[in-house]
């Protein structure tokens, strides 16, 4: 605990108790990539997973919201470490969250054929069914790493056929906000003891997704003639480690309440066919309005970016 960040503890730990409820009539699904955790630089790997595994567990637990996180099984590498980066997967089962495929080592599908991909769909659950036994039975979801669902109608339908036949099912997003760009800088920030630059992303951060989160409750509505339920996807690092809980009392104060990604699919928007074929990982609220050939005005312009000065901290890495 660094002193520095004591005051401002305080300050959130009042923010969220005081914070009014207000009718839950949103729904949010929250999903996690890049399990066991994304370490920027030469860190040690452990003492940073167990503290960032620990600080979103607590936040996702204290605001009742169901996660998935998507694993990367290379991750769990073969060195002395292993076990503890296991350790660190049955906590989210521990914490009663659910794990996902996101392939074996997250390659680009972009550069890999059909087969290479589908051999990384194979080598991605391994470790993970084991955990998961408790679980059965249960709905196996995928995440493609980087959104990269195929970019051409080939592979793409060609994994979704593969992923069918296994089982399992394609994940969506719907907000997206841009967290291992920030992630960088913060990290570096952080590791630098450098309190207020910390902080100062933090912010940042925080007002970016709630301007992503309006601007997917704006859009929907073109593509559906209503808002549907959301699927936010971010990753396991120490930005979310440190800002997790803030950001759920922020989305909870505008009505949402968080629900499992079982009980997101479930909705009809979510049963539409992506037809959209993208080098790209667009948002699927952007796909499925392609799919539907729906006439949307889509002002890019309100969908944020993150400032220029975090992406010159990012490219700075
Ligand atoms: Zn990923």
């Amino acid at each position: 605990m660094k002193l520095a960040t004591l005051p401002l503890l305080i300050i959130l730990l009042f923010a969220s108790s005081s914070a009014q409820t207000r009718p839950s009539a949103r729904q949010m699904a929250v999903t996690i990539d890049d399990l066991p955790y994304v370490r920027i630089g030469d860190v040690a790997y452990l003492p940073n997973a167990e503290r960032a595994t620990k600080k979103i567990l607590d936040a996702l637990k204290k605001h009742k919201a169901p996660a998935i996180g998507f694993v990367n099984e290379g991750k769990l590498g073969n060195s002395a470490d292993r076990n503890g980066r296991i350790a660190l997967l049955r906590q989210w089962i521990r914490a009663n969250m659910m794990l996902g495929n996101h392939t074996y080592s997250h390659p680009d599908f972009n550069r890999l054929t059909i087969e290479q991909f589908e051999e990384e769909i194979t080598k991605g659950f391994e470790v993970s069914q084991g955990l998961m036994k408790s679980r059965v039975p249960y709905q196996l979801y995928f995440r493609h790493p980087m959104t990269h669902t195929g970019d051409t109608q080939e592979k793409k339908e060609a994994i979704e056929k593969f992923l069918a036949d296994h089982g399992y099912k394609v994940t969506p997003h719907t907000i997206e906000n841009s967290d291992f760009i920030f992630n960088v800088g913060y990290a570096r920030a952080l590791q630098k003891k450098d309190y207020a630059l910390a902080q100062r992303i933090r912010d940042a951060y925080l007002d970016l997704t709630i301007g992503a989160t309006a601007f997917a409750e704006q859009l929907a509505p073109q593509v559906f003639g209503r808002e549907i339920p959301q699927t936010l996807l971010i990753h396991v690092n120490d930005l979310n480690a440190d800002c997790l809980d803030e950001l759920l009392v922020r989305l909870a104060q505008r009505g949402y309440r968080f629900v499992s990604l079982d009980e997101v699919m479930s909705d009809p928007a979510y049963q539409t066919k992506d037809t959209a074929v993208s080098k790209f990982g667009p948002s699927w609220l952007w796909r499925w309005s392609q799919s539907l050939g729906a006439k949307i005005n889509i002002d890019t312009s309100a969908d944020p970016e993150p400032p220029q000065w975090v992406l010159d901290l990012y490219k700075q890495n």
